[in-house]
């Protein structure tokens, strides 16, 4: 993919949870993962919207009054794996006094787009492995970078809702002076009937959704 053209999914604009503020969100397509919780299982497949620089950016600051208390997310699918485009995006988006955010799942460390972008979410997954040695080089970056970092990871009750895990997590926060804050998401089905339209099998059926007293555990696991 050349360095002006990305392949996307969709721009949602007003989102209230994918960072501070209000935010646009470019999700785009293709990621490295097939995590089977995944909201968003549309994202995987490479194709998606052909979509030029300059056309995000124009879309983008059509919106630039009702997210100037927010910013720009990128997203996806996995933002990483169209890099190139992402640091002419943010380039751009500095330049119109737009903050850009990336959130992704860490296991590609470009070094450069890191130091570019104001800050990231993690999301660490840890339901079905362990973390990622990639993600620690990741997380290393952006220690270095003196990037903002916010740690996400869904909470599956009976798979990674252990104290073993927690304690993962616990040693990360505590180890990276980067990671501002941990947030823990509640593993939720509203995603099935995507994978029953994409004729995909949702792994995660069997799992019950995580509710308050789950998070409840979870944070008083990681911060006492
Ligand atoms: S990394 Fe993110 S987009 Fe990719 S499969 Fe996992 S949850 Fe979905």
């Amino acid at each position: 993919m050349e360095k002006c053209k990305a392949r996307i999914d969709s721009i949602y604009n007003g989102s209230a949870v994918d960072g501070n503020g209000l935010r646009c969100v470019v999700f785009f397509t293709g990621c490295n993962m097939r995590c089977g919780f995944c909201h968003n299982p549309e994202t995987w497949t490479e194709q998606g919207r052909e979509v030029t620089l300059d056309e995000v950016v124009n879309k983008i600051k059509r919106y630039k009054s009702y997210i100037k208390n927010g910013g720009v997310t990128l997203s996806g699918g996995e933002p990483f794996l169209q890099a190139e485009f992402c640091k002419a995006l943010i380039e751009k988006l500095h330049g119109e006094n737009i903050g850009v955010i990336i959130e992704t799942n860490g296991l590609i460390c470009d070094v450069e787009l890191i130091k570019l972008c104001d800050g990231v979410r993690l999301d660490i997954k840890n339901q079905e492995r362990d973390i990622d040695a990639r993600v620690i080089e990741f997380l290393d970056a952006c220690k270095k970078a003196e990037k903002p970092v916010t740690m996400t990871n869904v909470l599956v009750p009976d798979l990674n809702d252990t104290q073993e895990k927690f304690a993962e997590l616990k040693r990360l926060k505590n180890t990276y002076g980067c990671i501002r804050e941990v947030k823990f998401l509640a593993f939720r089905k509203l995603c099935e009937s995507k994978y029953a339209r994409l004729n995909l099998p949702f792994r995660f059926e069997k799992y019950r959704e995580g509710g308050r007293s789950d998070l409840d555990k979870a944070y008083a696991a990681i911060n006492n």
